[in-house]
């Protein structure tokens, strides 16, 4: 069987994408990737996507969008893409489990979290060190944690993690903050969070599992060992498309460029390579929201429709 479409990804842009593709009767199958239903799989409350005055749940939103494609015919299939190749006028998608056919690609394939790059950071994953406050939290109960990071990501993993830890430090290399206003005003005002900034973490520290980490201050120079029982990484993430290194073309940082809202009636969210399109936060290093990243999805799949229908009618 060959599919219309295959959708790469299974986070606000990849379910958006199909949304559209499957209710444009285009035979459409999601590969959800490892992460089923993307980064915010990951967090809590999402105030920000319109349509939910009160807030939703991250994991609630994404398999609300679920149920919406498969409403509409999308095929959910759980794994992870690790070659495309063109064939003709057809690609083929391989993954550990099968080979599927398509005549063309959408590439959502979003982002994953960044880490220090530290041996330590190996020797205690899950052992204190963690990416994912949503996931590992619970296991901080009236423990004092770390938070590594200034951005928006940091803010609310540290404000969440509030919930089970006695103490949460936010550790962050200069001492101006990416993080919005209101979610950076949010964690100052919690009073179980403290911020040590100009500080960079040299090293975790442990036995069988973590007890503190090395830190220099960025200005003096000055060392101390900090000491705490969790390490929260929360320093942004990086693209997920390695697999794609050699079939589209990627920049320098791994992001895959499209051709952009330059140019009135073109394929916006087209790749180099004819049929395979581009969206959410695989492609965009600058907004990173889920709103901008279903949006995306969205132009993929219009572009999609009108180009199978230029190529294949
Ligand atoms: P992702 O959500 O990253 O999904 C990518 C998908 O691709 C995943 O399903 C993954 O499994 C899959 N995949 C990866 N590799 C492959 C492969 N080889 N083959 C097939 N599939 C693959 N944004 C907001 O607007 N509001 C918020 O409140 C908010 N909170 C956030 C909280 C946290 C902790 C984080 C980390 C991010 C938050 N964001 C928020 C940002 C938002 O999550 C992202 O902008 C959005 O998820 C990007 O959507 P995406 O579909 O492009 O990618
Ligand atoms: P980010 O905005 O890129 O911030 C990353 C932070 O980590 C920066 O403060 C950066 O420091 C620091 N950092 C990066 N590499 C580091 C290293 N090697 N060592 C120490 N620190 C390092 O990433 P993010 O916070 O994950 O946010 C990503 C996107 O998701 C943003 O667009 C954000 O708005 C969105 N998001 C939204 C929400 C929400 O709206 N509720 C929640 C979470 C995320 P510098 O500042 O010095 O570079």
């Amino acid at each position: 069987m060959t599919y219309d479409v295959i959708i790469l990804g299974s986070g606000p842009a990849g379910y958006t994408a199909a949304v559209y593709t499957s209710r444009a009767m285009l035979k459409t199958l999601i590969l959800t990737g490892i992460q089923e239903g993307g980064q915010l799989m990951t967090t809590t409350e999402v105030e920000n996507f319109p349509g939910s005055p009160k807030g939703i749940m991250g994991p609630q939103l994404m398999l609300d969008m679920k149920a919406q494609v498969e409403r509409f015919g999308t095929k959910v299939i759980v794994g992870a893409a690790k070659s495309v190749k063109s064939s003709g006028k057809a690609f083929s998608v391989i993954t550990d489990g099968g080979i599927y056919e398509t005549r063309s690609v959408i590439v959502a394939t979003g982002a994953s979290a960044m880490y220090l790059g530290l041996p330590s950071e190996k020797t205690f994953a899950g052992k204190g060190v963690s990416a994912c406050a949503t996931c590992d939290g619970f296991f901080f109960r009236g423990k004092e944690v770390v938070v590594v990071g200034g951005g928006d990501t940091a803010m609310e993993e540290a404000t969440f993690l509030t919930k089970f830890a006695t103490k949460v430090t936010i550790i962050h290399r200069r001492d101006e903050f990416r993080a919005s206003p209101i979610m950076l005003e949010r964690a100052k005002k919690d009073p179980k969070i403290t911020f040590r900034t100009n500080k960079v973490i040299e090293e975790i520290v442990g036995d069988t599992s973590v007890t503190g980490v090395r830190m220099k201050d960025v200005r003096t120079g000055k060392l101390e060992t900090y000491p705490t029982q969790g390490v929260f990484l929360a320093i942004g993430h990086k693209p997920n498309t390695e697999f794609l290194r050699g079939i589209v073309d990627l920049d320098n940082k791994g992001y895959v460029p499209v051709r952009g809202l330059m140019n009135p009636g073109d394929y916006h969210t087209a790749t180099n390579v004819p049929g395979i399109f581009a969206a959410g936060d695989c492609v965009d290093f600058q907004y990173r929201q889920a709103v901008v990243a279903a949006g995306m999805g969205c132009m993929a799949a219009l572009d999609v429709q009108k180009w199978l229908e230029s190529v294949h009618n």
